[in-house]
């Protein structure tokens, strides 16, 4: 099988390489947002969606208008990525998986796609315009690159991602099966009766993240003491974000190395972060990406990543009898099965219906559903009104309840305590 991997190395430009990095970045930018008006635009005029070429045409125009000649600064293809990055943000949206494509401003994460004509060497990496720019290669890279993102942090950092292919012989995982159970009080839980602690990054950063974020809002708007606030804040989200994704993918590596079956519930992360209390906690987990974490290191090593039901009363259920408890409390961690007299644990029973539970077709939606902010989806865009939309598979109602609280017992409050 063709699989493509992204390596991430850190890169180190130098004054005058930021300065030209910052050039493309900008361009880029504003290419992305002048054919997002254009085609807007096109579409209030026309009633007719300006194609993915035609926009592809209209940018190489653009850069011999007198008064966009200053676009020649950056590499072409620099500037033709974007428009191909515009045409994903539309099909996301047709496909109703993101929300209407917004305008970038230059607060949001920078970032710009080499498709060609980069090179390496030793501990350079060649891009067009930018010149040699050091890089710490830390790691092998295997395959071959077809692409080189390049992108800036909110804290200033420079990486390049180089997404690279190879042919992967795949044989089929002969390990065992397990049930995962994700949760706030422990990360996960296996049927095999492991416990994996919850490292609560967030948690323990909050305290010295409060304090960073009151310093930062003392400051006076525009000054140079808010500017190096700012970038605390950053540091230390980033440190979160760092730490909580060396768990993730630690914890998936170790999964898909051991096991050939991997089942864990299908949660409504979106609906359960609705849930104030709890939505702290689950954001700090990050059990979307150990769930696309896992499906990709499961394929790569032959394995499968599958998901049961999302109302599947996995918490309430004995594993041994199959009784259905419905008096189980959250504060219950330890329960008898009046009916065969099994004492469970609560999450290792959970983990262990899971594995047992059947599984539904994942279809062809993702597994986890993402959150379309607010106040983008709620006016809707002249282009959407013409569309048929896709069809849905019958649980797309489900993903508006809040929570998730039906019969089969609140996913949401299962996992709390
Ligand atoms: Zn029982």
């Amino acid at each position: 099988m063709l699989v493509r991997q992204a390596y991430r190395y850190r890169l180190y430009p130098t004054g005058e390489q930021r300065h030209q990095l910052a050039v493309q970045f900008g361009h880029a930018r504003h290419t992305y947002n002048w054919a997002l008006a254009r085609r807007q635009a096109h579409y209030q005029e026309t009633g007719e969606i300006l194609s993915f070429y035609d926009l592809k045409r209209a940018v190489t125009a653009l850069k011999s208008e007198p008064d966009h000649l200053w676009l020649k600064e950056a590499d072409s293809q620099v500037l033709q990525a974007k428009v191909e990055d515009l045409e994903k943000a539309y099909k996301g949206f047709f496909e109703h998986r993101t929300g209407f494509p917004c305008f970038k401003t230059k607060k949001d994460r920078q970032s710009i796609r080499y498709p060609q004509r980069y090179r390496f060497k030793d501990n350079r990496i060649y891009l067009p315009k930018v010149g040699w720019v050091r890089a710490i290669f830390h790691r092998e890279m295997v395959g071959t690159p077809k692409n080189v993102t390049v992108s800036k942090t909110a804290t200033g950092a420079y990486y390049a991602s180089v997404q690279c292919e190879r042919e992967l012989a795949i044989a089929v995982h002969t390990g065992p099966a397990v049930g995962v159970d994700v949760g706030l009080k422990d990360l996960a839980v296996l049927s095999t009766g492991e416990k994996i602690p919850h490292p609560r990054y967030l948690r323990k950063a909050e305290k010295r993240l409060a304090r960073l974020q009151r310093s930062y809002s003392r400051k006076v708007k525009g000054s140079k003491n808010r500017e190096k606030a700012r970038l605390l804040v950053a540091h230390q989200h980033e440190h979160v974000a760092n730490c909580r994704r060396d768990t993730l993918h630690k914890l998936s590596d170790r999964l898909t190395r051991d096991f050939g079956v991997i089942r864990m519930e299908n949660l409504n992360i979106c609906g359960m972060l609705k849930n104030h209390a709890l939505a702290k906690g689950i954001a700090d987990s990050g059990w979307g990406m150990l769930v696309s974490f896992c499906r990709y290191k499961a394929q790569w090593r032959g394995g499968v990543v599958e998901q049961i039901g999302r109302f599947y009363p996995s918490t309430k259920m004995c594993h041994v009898c199959a009784y259905k408890n419905d008096v189980l409390t959250l504060k219950d961690r330890e329960w008898t099965c009046p009916q065969c007299g099994t004492v469970h644990d609560r999450d290792v029973n959970a983990a262990r219906v899971i594995l047992a539970a059947p599984t539904v077709a994942l279809g062809n939606r993702p597994a986890v559903s993402r959150p379309a902010a607010p106040s983008r989806s709620r006016k809707l865009p002249p282009e959407r009104r013409n569309v048929t939309p896709v069809e849905r598979p019958l649980d797309a109602k489900a993903v508006g309840r809040s929570a998730g609280l039906d019969e089969a017992g609140s996913p949401a409050l299962c996992k709390a305590g």
